[in-house]
């Protein structure tokens, strides 16, 4: 905590500059399964702005109004739902969101994925959830099913409502369809920081445990230096469709490429 912390102190005031409100966002896996989870939250201090994203199906959401009362800072804290209808009765789900609103704990949007094996379902599941909700989004499927990536440039859920962004869909095959790697030129402003401390700027990154990070967070704290501009990266192909948005890309000759409209 006193690791996450020290990075909120660049928020501070530095002669004339504005303070930049600084943004977390916690996920998963599913982040309130963490044990510690409250005192995290609590434990953050206020110049932090956190997003939650939860699928509203665990052990923190069984407990009763009174122990939400014990969040500190609500008002920098907001929850996103994922509703896994596979996994969780939408019942359940609903009754979850239901609590926390009680509680005066802000709930922003409500996601649902556009699974292609699955679309009509949540199709209907939408519907229902914008009875309790007013934010509700279909997220297009980003991944494998089948053997085949998604989305691609035509299918089940093509052109559902939540546009992912993917305008090239060659280059997203050819980056992201986890066959060859080959090297280019990658840019990305993400700073993903793992359980260990270790940071990364991309998804594969960080679920690899790669060797690439560019710090720890516990180590080197907030001295860790975030590459600006473009960088090599020998990985290209086996790249997260969770990162397809908002990457830029230049071969080693030095074209750029993009695969969404960034
Ligand atoms: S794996 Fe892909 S997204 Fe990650 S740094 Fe390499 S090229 Fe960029």
């Amino acid at each position: 905590m006193r690791a996450l912390n020290a990075v909120s102190g660049r928020a501070q005031r530095r002669f004339l500059r504005p303070r930049r409100v600084k943004k977390l966002s916690i996920l998963g896996g599913e982040p309130t399964v963490f044990a510690d989870f409250l005192y995290v939250i609590n434990e953050l201090d206020k110049n932090w702005k956190i997003t939650v994203t939860s699928n509203f199906d665990s052990p923190f959401f069984e407990q009763d109004i009174g122990f939400f009362k014990q969040i500190k800072h609500k008002a920098r804290l907001r929850f996103n739902g994922s509703l896994h209808f596979i996994h969780t009765p939408l019942e359940k789900f609903i009754a979850n969101v239901q609590k926390l609103k009680k509680a005066k704990i802000s709930v922003h949007t409500l996601f649902l994925v556009a699974h292609p094996a699955c679309l009509d379902k949540a199709l209907d599941y939408k519907k229902r959830l914008l009875q309790i909700h007013r934010r509700v989004k279909l997220q297009r499927f980003l991944g494998f099913h089948q053997g085949k990536l998604y989305p691609g440039q035509s299918g089940p859920n093509t052109g559902k409502e939540q546009k992912d962004g993917i305008c090239d869909y060659g280059l997203y095959q050819e980056g992201f369809g986890q066959k060859q790697a080959q090297a280019i030129l990658c840019h990305s402003d993400k700073v993903l920081i793992a359980p260990s401390g270790d940071i990364y700027n991309c998804h594969y990154k960080v679920y690899t445990g790669h060797k690439d990070r560019l710090g720890n967070l516990f180590v080197d704290g907030v001295r860790v230096r975030i590459p600006r501009g473009y960088f090599l990266c020998q990985d290209f192909g086996f790249c997260n469709p969770c990162d397809s948005e908002g990457h830029l890309f230049k071969s080693l000759r030095g074209e750029t490429k993009s695969i969404s409209a960034v």
